[in-house]
């Protein structure tokens, strides 16, 4: 059988291969630390200083301000516990209910530190209202972590609105841009942050690179404590081979955006429409507009979602999020939605990408039809 068309994206992306090319060189010939002072070393400083620029870049900040990672998982516990360190003594955070465990659990074990946490609901569509939020904020909020978009719904959160609300009182103020990076042009001035997350692996990087953005003058601490790599917030030797991938890959995005988040869009648009012109009662979950480009999270009436993607095997998706989809439970996400447990149970994340062509979209949408209504038969 032919590989299953595949629309996962927002799980992982597949390494583009002028990324794979650029990277290469850095594993198979150039070896140097970038802390050496020879000409080994200096090449590799130099290759880390061209991958830091060209991340920054991408999302409108100054080099001196990104942070390299090794995913944004590490990203976003670097923002949330090194600001929490760097403030001393228990404050109040505030996070959205959509949150990625990446930003949850750390929340949570500052919560088991002394911290209070207060989480923010979302509605129906699985956006935060920020006036909700201003209602939460507190005179000891001290942070802020609200995502740009959901991973599994796409949804587009309020991210100036709160920046003005935190901003005016002082707080700090994180998103966890890991989805957004990438599929749409993202400007830490225009969200105006103060710490901002990205992973690789979600726009043609390989798997285990990520930065994180850090405002000049942001309160923040490390959590690894080492030698004095990445202004000591990440210290130990940086990863040159995956560091020059980010930097090709954030190149490569940068010129492909505008473009990019339309054709994505026409793609997700072909994908909704074809299954919704086939099958009745198809229900979209997410924000209608405020929507990443290339999410498509839909419930397909009475059937679940888990066998629906076992029946049509010429298609590779997610239930929800690829972290939590060996688990039958309702997300986390959909219950923040209060979506009901028929329609949860029904729903697929179709996630499509830069290479997906509309043959692919054509073939895909007439998979999931025919499988539906072998189900339903
Ligand atoms: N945040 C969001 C919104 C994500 O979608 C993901 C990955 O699924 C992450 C954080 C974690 O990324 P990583 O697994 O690269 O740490």
């Amino acid at each position: 059988m032919n590989q299953p068309i595949y629309l996962d994206h927002n799980a992982t992306t597949p390494v583009h291969p002028d990324v794979l090319d650029q990277m290469l060189p850095w594993l198979r010939d150039h070896f140097g630390n970038p802390s050496s002072s020879h000409c080994h070393g200096r090449a590799a400083a130099q290759a880390v200083l061209t991958a830091r620029e060209s991340v920054a870049a991408l999302i409108g900040a100054t080099p001196a301000e990104i942070v390299f990672t090794g995913c944004a998982t590490e990203s976003s516990n670097l923002a949330l516990l090194g600001v929490a360190q760097a403030l001393r003594g228990p404050r109040h955070l505030v996070v959205s209910a959509v949150e990625h465990p990446a930003v949850m659990a750390p929340a949570a074990w500052l919560r088991e530190q002394g911290w209070s946490l207060t989480v923010v609901d979302v509605d129906r569509f699985g956006r935060v209202d920020p006036l909700d939020l201003e209602k939460a904020l507190r005179p000891d909020t001290a942070l802020v972590s609200v995502m740009h978009a959901n991973n599994e719904v796409g949804t587009v959160q309020p991210v100036e609105q709160i920046a003005r609300l935190t901003h005016s009182r002082g707080i700090v103020l994180h998103t966890d841009a890991a989805q957004t990076v990438g599929k749409v042009s993202v400007d830490v001035d225009t969200l105006g942050v103060d710490l901002l997350s990205i992973a690789g692996h979600k726009f043609g990087a390989p798997k285990g690179v990520g930065a994180l953005y850090v405002r000049n003058g942001t309160p923040i601490t490390p959590i690894l404590h080492g030698a004095g790599q990445e202004r000591s917030l990440r210290p130990g030797t940086e990863n040159v081979p995956l560091i020059v991938a980010l930097g090709a890959a954030a190149r490569l995005v940068q010129q492909a955006l505008p473009g990019l988040a339309d054709t994505l869009l026409q793609r997700r648009d072909q994908l909704h429409r074809l299954l919704a012109d086939a099958i009745p009662g198809l229900q979209l979950n997410g924000h209608p507009e405020h929507r990443l480009p290339n999410t498509a999270h839909l419930s397909f009436p009475g059937v679940s979602g888990r066998a629906l993607l076992q029946e049509a095997a010429e298609v590779a998706a997610s239930l929800g999020s690829a972290c939590h989809s060996a688990s039958d439970a309702v997300s986390g996400v959909l219950a923040a939605m209060q979506v009901d447990a028929a329609r949860a149970a029904g729903s697929v994340r179709l996630s499509v990408g830069s290479a997906t062509t509309s043959d692919d979209v054509t073939r895909a949408a007439d998979a999931l039809v025919q499988a539906w209504r072998r189900l339903v038969a």
